[in-house]
C-alpha cells in the first residue's frame, strides 16, 4: 500500500486545489514557520475519518474550512481527496486504486466519497481498520503521541500493538454485536410489558 496522491481544496491554509504526488521513496514536506505544513498532514488524519476536533489542532470541524484572509474571502467548503495504491491487496477491496474524499460544507454536511461514490464514514474506517493506516493509528505520529506510548497513557501501548497485530476489528465488532445484543435485550423487554398488559 503506497500514498500515490493528496488532493486538499479549501482546507484549513489551502484556498486553491493543491496537489502533492507521492513518488518512490520518501516524500519531505520543507517550508517556513506557519506555511501549512502540519495542515497537510492534517488533512491527511482528516480525510482518513478522523471526527476529534483536538486532533486537527482545530476547536470547531469548521474551523478546519479556509477562514478567509484580508485579501480573499472564506471558502464555504473544503474537500480532501487521498488517493492510494493497492497493489499489494493490503486494503479489503478488489480496486488497485483507491481514492478516499471527504467534504464538509460550513451548513455542517458532510460527506464520504470511496472512488467517486458517496458512502458512509463506517465503510471508510472498516476499509482501513488493522491496516496501520486508520486516522488513529500508528501511520501519522505527532511529537504528543510519543510521550503518550512512552508513558502508556490510556492504555495507548496495547492499542498500537492490537492495531499492528491485526486484532482491532475483531474488538470493534465484538463491541456492535455486543451493542446490538443489548438493544435486543431492550426491545425484548419492552416487548414482554407489553405482552403482560394486554394480558
Ligand atoms: P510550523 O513549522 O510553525 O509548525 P507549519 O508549516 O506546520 O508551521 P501549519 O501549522 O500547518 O504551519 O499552518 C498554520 C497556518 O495555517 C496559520 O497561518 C493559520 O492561520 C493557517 N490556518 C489554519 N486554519 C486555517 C483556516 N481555517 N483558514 C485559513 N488559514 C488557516
Amino acid at each position: 500500500m503506497q500514498l500515490a496522491k493528496l488532493e486538499i481544496k479549501g482546507f484549513k491554509s489551502f484556498a486553491d486545489k493543491i496537489v502533492i504526488n507521492f513518488d518512490e521513496g520518501i516524500t519531505g514536506i520543507v517550508g517556513p514557520n506557519g506555511c501549512g505544513k502540519s495542515n497537510v498532514v492534517d488533512s491527511i488524519r482528516w480525510v482518513l475519518g478522523e471526527q476529534k476536533t483536538s486532533a486537527l489542532r482545530s476547536e470547531k470541524m469548521e474551523n478546519i474550512i479556509f477562514n478567509g484572509t484580508s485579501a480573499r474571502g472564506a471558502q464555504q467548503m473544503a474537500e480532501v481527496s487521498l488517493t492510494i495504491n493497492n497493489t499489494k491487496n493490503i486494503l479489503p477491496t478488489e480496486y488497485a486504486q483507491i481514492t478516499i474524499t471527504r467534504r464538509l460544507y460550513r451548513s455542517g454536511e458532510s460527506e464520504y466519497l470511496l472512488n467517486g461514490v458517496v458512502c458512509r464514514l463506517k465503510d471508510i474506517t472498516n476499509l482501513f481498520l488493522d491496516t496501520g493506516v486508520a486516522s488513529n493509528s500508528y501511520a501519522i505520529i505527532e511529537l504528543g503521541m510519543v510521550d503518550d506510548l512512552l508513558n502508556d497513557k490510556d492504555n495507548s501501548r496495547r492499542m498500537l500493538f492490537e492495531e499492528a497485530a491485526g486484532i482491532s476489528k475483531f474488538k470493534k465488532r465484538k463491541k456492535e454485536t455486543l451493542k446490538k445484543l443489548e438493544d435486543t435485550d431492550a426491545d425484548l423487554e419492552r416487548v414482554e410489558d407489553l405482552l403482560f398488559e394486554i394480558e
